[in-house]
């Protein structure tokens, strides 16, 4: 008799051997240089802006207050337009960067704030723009970026679901004034805890190398308001081995996805999400349930639960139905009608890199009719 399958989470963190990890540490516990820039933040730093192509790299203690960091450097002051269809943190950043968040509606196939719409939410108080690259789907950076240049308004985007994401020309992470990656356990990539700020220019890089230190310039210069937002040797050194091996989980993770393509692409009243052209990203396996599905999102989420499968409803509720939000204007669901229905209708599967063929082939079963 074969034991039942043991639970399934929507994600697994990926590590690296922990043989590969032990000179490391070794190293540093001799070193005794536990943080503040020491040798593996140094080569973490340098090795990453090289394998995301990106110029300026900033490690940070994690995406929030990466994108704290980022909009203060922005120098923003008032509203920022942005998505309700992504993780609070998101919003959270923006309320304690003492700005106010303004919702836009996003778009049904790239799931991403809709550019489009972005001309109706302008007022002379908005003052730049937070979207997000949802699942590592890339947003309409032409759109948006034509927009923010008409306006003058800087761009920060959200980028913790596009770690190795590119479009036909490049890194994603090109884009914009400033790009957040997160390095939290649950992403692409992990560091435990972590995350970076992509910026353009060395002027910046020295100033948000600052900030995410106090400010603090030598013994006795404190030139900016920081705070602490450094990664620690030990994070670094993690980063540096996982880097090795990224690559490798990204392959799986979009084997994982054509797997599942191949097993629903027949399963009635599920819709899979459109590839974005030209595009590549992986971060989650999203599948919208037909309004007419007999047992609808919530009963496919409860029977996969039944059966010890932990889907998420990403993202739902909605930021603007959150209590602290809901009372903007701009949060209002009849403004949001595509973020309302994509949120009611979305089911993320399992997906990570060593997920199995068989639960993969478990989880489209019970997706299919009973
Ligand atoms: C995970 C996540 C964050 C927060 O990242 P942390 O590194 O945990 O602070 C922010 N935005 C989005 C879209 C995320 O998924």
């Amino acid at each position: 008799m074969t034991s039942p399958p043991g639970p399934l989470y929507v994600t697994r963190p990926m590590l690296p051997p922990l043989a590969e990890m032990l000179p490391l540490l070794e190293d540093i516990w001799s070193r005794r240089m536990l943080s503040n820039d020491g040798p593996y933040h140094q080569q973490f730093e340098s090795a990453l802006a090289c394998f995301l192509g990106v110029p300026y790299v900033v490690l940070v203690s994690n995406a929030t207050l990466g994108l704290l960091l980022a909009l203060r450097q922005s120098r923003m002051c008032g509203k920022v337009i942005t998505t309700p269809f992504s993780f609070v943190g998101t919003s959270h950043a923006i309320r304690w960067a003492g700005l106010e968040p303004v919702f836009v509606d996003i778009d049904s196939e790239t799931l991403n704030i809709d550019a489009a719409r972005l001309p109706e939410a302008l007022d002379d108080q908005v003052a730049g723009l937070l979207p997000m690259h949802c699942f590592g789907r890339p947003c309409d950076t032409q759109g948006i970026g034509r927009f923010a240049k008409e306006h003058g308004l800087p761009i920060v985007y959200d980028a913790a679901h596009a770690f190795g994401v590119g479009d036909a020309q490049g890194s994603v992470l090109r884009h914009g004034d400033f790009s957040v990656l997160s390095f939290h356990a649950t992403k692409v990539f992990n560091t435990f805890e972590g995350g970076a700020i992509i910026c353009h220019d060395e002027a910046t890089k020295r100033e948000l190398d600052l900030l995410k230190n106090f400010g603090i310039v030598d013994e006795t210069q404190v030139e900016s308001v920081g705070l602490n937002a450094k990664l620690n040797e030990f994070q670094a050194a993690l980063g540096l081995v996982q880097l090795v091996h990224v690559e490798g989980y990204i392959a799986a993770r979009r084997q994982r996805e054509q797997n599942y393509r191949d097993l629903l692409a027949q399963t009635p009243g599920i819709r899979l999400a459109t590839a974005v052209p030209g595009t590549h990203n992986h971060y989650a396996f999203p599948i919208f349930v037909a309004p007419d599905h007999p047992l609808g999102r919530d009963g496919l989420y409860l029977r996969l639960r039944e059966h010890g499968i932990f889907a998420r409803r990403y993202f739902h509720p909605l930021i603007s139905d959150l209590p602290m939000y809901r009372q903007l204007r701009s949060a209002d669901p009849a403004r949001l009608p595509v973020a309302k229905r994509v949120s009611e209708s979305i089911l993320c599967l399992p997906l990570f890199p060593d997920i199995s063929e068989s639960d993969q082939a478990r989880v489209a079963a019970l997706l299919g009719p009973p």
